[in-house]
């Protein structure tokens, strides 16, 4: 079947119309929406074509399936949809956030002695992968603040031969100067990666910045409704959707035909969530602001926070995200567990980016595995609280969060 180009679309019409992607074709009618290909194994008319199959397209052009680790039609519609709307030339998913970054790294052609320059305040697991895996085969790892004023000079002081950020830190949502690294990137040779789990290519398309790489645990956002555990990396260079395509396989790490179904399914609404997340994530940051047992707010669509103008240049749609950090005016941990457990309607979960209200205090959570003093270091205190704000009624989440803070 000749293949579909709809990529002159705007975001939101890709997404719902991403079934016209289908490879799957039927005498008896094409479904609307994809039927979930479970087989573990393809078969074929004869031995000959067999052999072709293996090569993973057909003579007429068409993709061919021989077993499902190796591809298959679920994850190859997700994989196409992720790469047009990133404005990638490939893109290819994995069992997990995680299983994604472990492939981007390896893809970067990282080896003995190569060096990483990465942001200081990484998703904590990142910074464990990095120290647990990387650094004993001899990578060497460096983090800095890279949303420093001197992250030019930083860079050309490291010569690092891969720069990993995130788009927007957890918990205290700074923003990455996406235009400034990817350029100084390309001065050094160094491969640029991002993680863009908080944005979302509603927010940014960060190849467009120049970036190489772009990560999503699409766990999170791209999913939205908190049953499946997905990870994507989408590449600006042929070259390196090869390489990647090529460590799924062996790594074993390939996005199964259900969860690729789910996924698929969750980007439908991707647009319409973020719309209703990133207006009521600044509506409470507004109220949170002026709320008397509150300290401070980090949310990047006030114009308080320290980034705010990068924000604006940076993110599309005029909006900030779903996310935001706040401080309790008493900083200690016994006041915001008693703020969690008052909680009716916002959900304790240590997770984000679901359609319900969630939040998660970060010394127990994203960050248990550092000391007290190196949370302080990074600006994390004792009364830090992260939500990550749903799509409920605005009203209904500023009540709860009201009647939690008076006590
Ligand atoms: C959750 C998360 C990950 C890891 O994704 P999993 O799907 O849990 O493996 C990576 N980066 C960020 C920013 C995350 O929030």
């Amino acid at each position: 079947m000749k293949e579909f180009d709809y990529s002159s679309w705007s975001l939101d019409t890709i997404l719902v119309h991403s079934s016209k992607l289908t490879t799957v074709t039927n005498k008896s009618g094409k479904p609307a929406v994809d039927p979930i290909s479970m087989s573990t194994t393809y078969l074929h008319d004869n031995a000959e074509v067999l052999d072709q199959a293996f090569s993973g397209i057909s003579p007429s052009g068409e993709t061919t399936y021989v077993y499902a680790r190796q591809g298959n039609p679920n994850a190859q519609m997700l994989e196409k949809v992720l790469a047009t709307i990133e404005r990638g030339s490939g893109a290819i998913v994995f069992s997990s956030g995680m299983a994604a970054i472990h492939a981007a790294f390896l893809a970067s052609g990282l080896a003995p002695a190569s060096k990483i320059l990465a942001a200081q305040d990484l998703y904590g697991p990142t910074i464990g992968m990095l120290r647990t895996i990387f650094v004993p085969m001899g990578v060497e790892v460096v983090f800095h603040d890279l949303c420093s004023p001197d992250v030019n000079e930083i860079i050309k002081e490291e010569q690092p031969d891969v720069i990993y950020v995130e788009t927007v830190s957890n918990p205290l949502t700074k923003v990455i100067d996406l235009d400034e690294i990817s350029a100084c990137a390309k001065e050094v040779g160094a491969v640029s990666i991002v993680d863009s789990t908080f944005t979302t290519p509603y927010l940014v398309k960060p190849i467009e910045h120049g970036f190489d790489i772009v990560i999503h645990s699409a766990t999170k956002y791209l999913g939205g409704h908190g049953d499946s555990t997905a990870g994507v990396v989408i590449s600006a260079r042929n070259n390196i959707t090869e390489q990647l395509r090529g460590y799924a396989t062996l790594l074993g790490a390939m996005l199964s035909p259900f969860d690729s179904f789910l996924i698929t399914r969750g980007l439908k609404t991707l647009a319409l969530r973020m719309e209703r997340q990133c207006n009521n994530a600044l509506e409470i940051a507004h109220f949170l602001q002026t709320h008397k047992a509150v300290e401070r707010v980090h949310y990047p669509g006030l114009s308080s926070h320290p980034q705010h103008e990068l924000a604006s240049r940076l993110l599309l749609n005029h909006r900030y995200g779903g996310l935001l950090a706040f401080e309790l005016k008493k900083q200690n941990r016994e006041a915001a567990f008693r703020f969690m457990d008052k909680l009716r309607l916002c959900l304790p979960a240590t997770t984000l980016g679901d359609v319900y209200s969630e939040v998660s205090y970060p010394p127990i959570s994203s960050h248990r595995n550092l000391t007290q003093s190196e949370r302080q270091k990074f600006g994390i205190t004792d009364g830090c609280i992260r939500l990550s704000v749903g799509i409920e009624d605005v009203n209904d989440i500023l009540s709860d969060l009201d009647q939690a803070l008076q006590s």
